[in-house]
């Protein structure tokens, strides 16, 4: 006992250290991921520098609240399947979390020995660890349930919420149907995200082990198209809506109509499918693949970074990232820029597009102006002021627009104009149930928070089961006492 309690808090004698990152020099030249696995020893030695706190503020501030000390200590310990069986308990896709959630805002960010300036503990690459090990060792099994219910659930959407919620509830034994528009499951984790921060085979045996369950998929439907949600709401006992957010924030700038200048879901979605070996002739006529190109990236936040390190996967002659703020008020983690720098991306601070220039239809330039960042606004953001007669001209031949999601119409999607959204057109939920103002329709995930996270839409789609599971009962309830009642 004494043993093992001794084995932790060796953060006074042993340095943090990451997983090996592989040189930027061979990195620029494919989409695989950049860091390399623990292996055993290097896991056991960095989660032995766990303090194991009383109160602890990774767990506290990891959406899924997931028991990093205990699985820390278990890793520590050699003690790994154990590890996995907790790590598990608490995530649908601890694997992917590890590898793509932004831990320096998370739970690393508020790890006790990072906040005493030891450095943090390196929980998302041993949580990476722990998970990949169980895959690779068979230990990851598919959760069949132990008995069979009558009721069904129809999910549309088959992202990370999504996921989580068909997982949990086909665990309970309802048959549970997935819809989705795209002609593979994952969502964004499947055509937003690139390889090089999450490759495609992760998110493929999640999947695989789903279908495994015995989730039904239907892809290459799309509701509202395919059918409508009064449909899916006469077929099912409960409804849920995970549709993620896909209308792409634009830029009214002059110009805008040219060829080349295109949103940033579209250029990733393109490279994305290209990376899984589809045909994509956008791609190979070389019209939306930034080989040879002075692209020019227009956004601040973590899409951007993707589409900047995209470009230079692709073999760009220049990559430049525009943003109006400067680097300590980007949206985007700073981890992320910092190995967009180390790939040879160049970022214009304080910058933003005023138009776009052309030639023969097609761009060849962003007109830009230099930006003054001002007093803060009622958010503590400083207000960016555009310096008069600054105009400047940054050489293009395709420019990414990233700069943000909203939510589609979905009321008018569904043909459903009883479905209640908010101004911003993100559905409202009544917070206590997740349910919509449609009965029996529920949502999680990016279209009820906006554009969000991964680990936001597990959490979302791991609650929102169990309100539908409540919900389900008691309608399972109800249905046999008006049978009786109708048979006295
Ligand atoms: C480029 C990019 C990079 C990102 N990087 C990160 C990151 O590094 N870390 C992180 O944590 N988060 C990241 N995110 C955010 C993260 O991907 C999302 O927050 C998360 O995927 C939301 O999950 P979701 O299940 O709500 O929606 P989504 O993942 O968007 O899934 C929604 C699914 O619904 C389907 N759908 C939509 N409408 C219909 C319809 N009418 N009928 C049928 N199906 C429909 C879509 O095809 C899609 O498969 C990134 C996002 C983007 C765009
Ligand atoms: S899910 Fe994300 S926030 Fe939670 S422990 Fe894992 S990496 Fe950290």
């Amino acid at each position: 006992m004494f043993a093992m309690a001794q084995k932790m808090l060796q953060f006074v004698r042993t340095e943090k250290r990451m997983p090996d990152k592989r040189e930027a020099a061979a990195r620029r030249h494919d989409f695989d991921e950049i860091y390399g696995e623990f292996d055993q020893s290097g896991a056991e030695e960095q989660s032995s520098r766990c303090s194991q706190c009383g109160v602890p503020f990774c767990q506290v501030h990891c959406p899924l609240h997931n028991n990093i000390p205990d699985w820390l200590k278990l890793t520590a310990e050699g003690r790994l399947e154990e590890a996995y069986e907790m790590s598990s308990a608490t995530s649908n896709l601890p694997e992917i979390c590890g590898r793509i959630c932004p831990q320096d805002r998370l739970c690393e960010g508020n790890c006790t020995i990072e906040q005493s300036t030891h450095g943090t503990v390196t929980i998302g690459s041993i949580e990476k660890y722990i998970n990949d090990t169980a895959w690779d060792r068979g230990w990851v099994k598919p959760r069949i349930p132990a008995r069979e219910r009558a009721q069904s659930v129809g999910i549309i959407g088959g992202g990370p919420g999504g996921m989580a919620a068909a997982e949990q509830l086909r665990a309970k034994g309802y048959e549970v149907h997935v819809y989705d528009r795209y002609d593979r499951i994952g969502g964004l984790m499947m055509y937003g995200i690139p390889g090089f921060k999450l490759e495609k085979y992760v998110v493929d045996r999640r999947v695989k082990l789903l279908a495994d369950q015995g989730v039904i998929f239907h892809t290459n439907f799309e509701v509202g198209r395919d059918a409508t949600l009064a449909d899916l709401r006469a077929k099912h006992d409960a409804v849920l809506i995970a549709t993620g957010v896909y209308k792409a924030r634009d830029l009214d700038a002059p110009g805008s109509e040219l060829g080349n200048i295109i949103p940033a879901l579209k250029y990733l979605t393109i490279s994305n499918r290209q990376g899984l070996g589809d045909t994509v002739p956008d791609y190979d006529s070389g019209a939306l693949n930034a080989s040879g190109k002075n692209v020019v990236v227009i956004g601040g936040g973590d899409t951007a970074m993707d589409c900047v390190r995209t470009a230079i996967r692709q073999g760009a002659k220049s990559v430049k990232c525009l943003y109006r703020r400067n680097r300590a008020n980007m949206p985007g983690s700073q981890r992320e820029v910092h190995n967009a720098e180390e790939e040879g991306v160049e970022f214009v601070w304080q910058s933003a597009p005023e138009a776009f220039e052309g030639k023969d239809g097609v761009v060849t330039g962003v007109r830009a102006h230099r930006i003054h960042l001002g007093v803060a606004d009622a958010s503590g953001r400083q207000t960016p002021q555009v310096i008069d007669g600054s105009g400047y001209v940054l050489e293009a031949d395709l420019v990414i627009k990233a700069l943000g999601f909203d939510p589609e119409d979905l009321p008018a999607l569904f043909g459903e104009a009883g479905l209640k959204v908010s101004r911003w057109g993100t559905v409202t939920v009544n917070f206590r149930t997740m349910m919509s103002s449609l009965d029996g329709v529920f949502a999680a995930g990016d279209i009820v928070r906006g554009a969000s996270l991964v680990v936001w839409a597990i959490r979302d789609g791991r609650d929102v089961a169990e309100h539908m599971h409540s919900y389900l009962l008691q309608k399972a309830e109800a249905g046999t006492t008006a049978a009786a009642v109708a048979a006295e």
